[in-house]
């Protein structure tokens, strides 16, 4: 009697994982997976979706994800079982992305390190992202693989949403749009835009459901192309490495003036969550030490000068700094793609003040956006027409 392998089993299986920024696009996250699973099903094809288990309870803008599988050869339970019966899943034939700064890496609310975005995607699948950015900024950060994959960029903004709000933009269906173009064996066009017309019954869903279709554009990444990953690779423990009971590590004390001064727990570290950074012009501060007291997450290191130093690290970017320091342009929330370090920005403009200030002027830009998170009405933005000039003033 032919009998089936594991690794044939495995093959017959597709995997689709969408990585997210927790609460704020969680239910975004949701119903694409949940949108894939039903057009499939319209195919006659073997489909179901979940969340990883880590996941949950959510953290604002914790990188969380959700995953749908796919099969035309086994049934709903078999495909359960082979499948979902994990914390997370290993490989995927496409990894989207709701928000690009993800592609910086991801500390998923179960901490176990800093992962690459694309580390699941398999030779030749896709890693789909929302962005407006160009390839080769978004590649810089990513991974080398040792084999060839494709980037695929719908070009548009992250959708975020606040605590009990969905913002009902067109993403979702924008995203199927760019799937069923660039994986038309996962879903089908015709299929996934007649589910988008009967469900949904509006013109605005069909035309952001084209758009995805048109807009997508893809480009062959190579083994040589990305960034040698800078963090440990994370690897989750054996089930026979696991500590007895419920160990939690204690944070040893630690306060002393200067960058890194405060105590705070290395494995958990946070700066993953972020969209934006703050950058703190540091030649208009008056030291009036509202950023350091409203941290919700003690991220400022209080310097020997009198000014407060930033710990990207475990920043969050939750813009509360930004909100309440009351100097015109001192902290702005800035674009976290636009930096490619963590380093101590008290200790740049201690070396450099000029240029440090002129290189984050330019990072910061005339656009300032505030999401619906941060704003809890909706987004805001605003045009800036004038910098404020560099201020000779910062001796300690
Ligand atoms: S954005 Fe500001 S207030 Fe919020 S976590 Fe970062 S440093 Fe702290
Ligand atoms: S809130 Fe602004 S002015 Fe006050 S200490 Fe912080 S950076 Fe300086």
């Amino acid at each position: 009697m032919a009998t089936t392998t594991n690794i044939e089993q495995e093959q017959s299986i597709q995997r689709f994982e969408v990585n997210y920024r927790g609460i704020f696009q969680k239910t975004l996250a949701y119903r694409i997976t949940k949108d894939l699973v039903y057009i499939a099903h319209s195919q006659g094809r073997t489909a179901f979706s979940n969340g990883r288990y880590s996941d949950d309870p959510q953290r604002n803008g914790v990188p969380c994800a959700n995953f749908a599988f796919f099969s035309d050869e086994h049934s709903e339970e078999e495909l359960e079982a082979i499948a979902s019966a994990k914390m997370d899943i290993d490989r995927a034939n496409i990894v989207s992305v709701l928000d690009d700064t993800m592609v910086k890496g991801l500390e998923p609310w179960g901490h176990y390190g800093i992962r690459p975005i694309n580390e699941k995607v398999i030779p030749n699948g896709i890693l789909l992202v929302i962005s407006r950015r160009t390839p080769e900024d978004l590649v810089r950060f990513l991974d080398k693989k040792p084999f060839s994959y494709r980037l695929a960029i719908v070009p548009g903004d992250a959708s975020f949403a606040g605590l009990w709000y969905y913002r009902n933009d067109g993403t979702d269906v924008k995203m199927l749009g760019a799937i069923a173009k660039v994986a038309p064996s996962i879903i089908n066009y015709d299929k996934a835009k007649d589910y988008v017309r009967k469900t949904y019954k509006t013109d605005q869903k069909i035309e952001a459901f084209e758009s995805g279709y048109n807009s997508v554009v893809v480009t062959e990444v190579a083994p040589s192309q990305g960034t040698e990953w800078p963090y440990p690779k994370p690897t989750l423990p054996a089930w026979n490495e696991f500590e007895e009971g419920i160990v939690v590590k204690a944070v040893p004390n630690q306060f002393k003036i200067g960058p890194r001064g405060l105590a705070r727990n290395p494995d958990y570290k946070r700066g993953t969550s972020k969209t934006q950074r703050p950058i703190v012009r540091f030649d208009l501060c008056t030291k009036c030490t509202l950023c350091w007291y409203e941290c919700p997450d003690e991220c400022f290191d209080p310097t020997p000068d009198g000014l407060y130093d930033v710990n990207y690290e475990y920043c969050t970017g939750c813009g509360r700094c930004a909100e309440v320091c009351p100097v015109n342009e001192c902290i702005v929330m800035v674009d976290e793609l636009n930096f490619s370090d963590n380093k101590s920005p008290w200790e740049s403009f201690r070396k450099d003040p000029k240029s440090y200030t002129k290189d984050i002027e330019e990072k910061k830009g005339k656009r300032r956006m505030m999401p619906s998170f941060v704003t809890g009405k909706g987004e805001s933005t605003s045009e800036v027409h004038s910098s404020v000039a560099f201020k000779e003033t910062t001796k300690s």
